[in-house]
């Protein structure tokens, strides 16, 4: 075993630190050990502050295995150990991260051009693939929800513990869902920022909550990546939400930059705005209806069915037939709250959708 680890884990270890300061900056721990464990480990890797367990699996066969799961463990330095999960069912914090900084470490380990590199990834892609395909189709639904807890998550009970929901399912030991699901939402999002801009993101986010316990939501800066269509579908998802309060509107609205969108965002951004009556926004509603075509997304939402947002909007432009003759703002939300409460309170609605159709 000596001669195993000393032709194939010894160089390893200084190229695949290497490679991760290279990609995430300082190592969060002054010191590391790594300790071989016999093959009957109950896995291939495991990772501690300042030690890291590597199964002597690993040792045989080529340096590939014991590369890769030297660079999954070096990435739980900082996701799993010096950042971790506030909320044990967010696992994927740390497990999605590890999985995915395991294949950049390894192919900057092996300073692989830019092409190789991805050649590699996406074939790990594909494998991965595969292997939760398998087994979303062959395992428990409710094992295969990363959330379950959803916005109840990181809530701890009065004994200061949360939820460790399947924590004595076994079958949950062996289920990937929470390094895959997660892997695949990290390289989405790495290739729809571009990796120089990712990891640069990455690199201010470790320093930033270093030491801490989060939640899911701190990544929703990441979302600056967003296409204007995904801005569009998500707040699309937003509008079929009874109640939003101001504050959740005013973080929308400074985390996607909504009124430096385009005009579609814009005009489903002006949607919430005014079913919520979110005040600050108005502002927005006012320089969409000067600026931009209402008539157009009228046009269009023409095609939809009769869904209340699209009724709602409808009754706008049926209230105000010129928006370029611009109505004082709170004139225009007083009377509109009262021919509102007209309309849908009669049936008059669907008179009104018919003549615009
Ligand atoms: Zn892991």
């Amino acid at each position: 075993m000596w001669k195993s680890c000393e032709e194939i884990l010894l160089p390893l270890i200084p190229q695949c630190l290497s490679a991760s300061y290279a990609l995430l900056g300082t190592h969060p721990f002054s010191r590391l050990d790594v300790l071989i464990v016999p093959s009957n480990f109950s896995s291939l890797g495991m990772a501690s502050p300042h030690i890291i367990f590597l199964s002597q699996s690993t040792l045989s066969g080529g340096s590939h295995l014991c590369g890769t799961r030297l660079c999954h463990e070096i990435a739980h330095s900082w996701f799993g150990l010096a950042i971790g999960a506030r909320d044990w069912t967010e696992e994927w914090l740390s497990e999605g991260f590890a999985t995915h900084l395991e294949d950049a470490f390894w192919s900057a380990a092996q300073q692989l051009l830019a092409d190789e590199a991805r050649e590699r990834q996406d074939l790990k892609a594909l494998l991965r693939w595969q292997r939760l395909r398998d087994e979303v189709q062959n395992s428990e639904e409710d094992l295969q929800v990363l959330r379950p807890n959803k916005e109840n998550t990181g809530k701890v009970t009065e004994s200061g513990a949360s939820v460790v929901k399947h924590g004595l399912n076994a079958e949950k030991t062996f289920m990937q869902v929470h390094y895959l699901k997660g892997y695949f939402l990290l390289r989405f999002l790495a290739g729809k920022a571009g990796e120089a801009e990712y990891f640069a993101f990455l690199r201010k986010f470790v320093w930033r909550f270093h030491g801490q316990l989060i939640l899911s939501q701190v990544l929703v800066p990441i979302s600056y990546f967003l296409s204007s269509d995904q801005l569009v579908l998500l707040l699309e998802c937003l509008l079929e939400k009874k109640t939003l309060c101001s504050k959740t509107l005013e973080c929308l609205q400074k985390t996607y930059h909504l009124r430096e969108q385009d005009a579609e965002v814009r005009h489903r951004w002006c949607e919430l705005v005014i079913k919520h009556k979110y005040v600050a926004g108005y502002v927005d509603v006012e320089k969409f209806l000067k600026e931009d075509q209402v008539s157009i997304y009228l046009l269009k939402f023409s095609t939809y069915p009769q869904h209340f947002r699209m009724r709602f909007l409808h009754l706008f432009h049926y209230y105000i037939p010129e928006p370029r003759a611009f109505l004082s703002l709170s004139r225009f939300f007083s009377s509109l709250k009262q021919f509102l409460q007209f309309v849908l309170s009669s049936n008059y609605c669907h008179g009104i959708l018919t003549s615009l159709h």
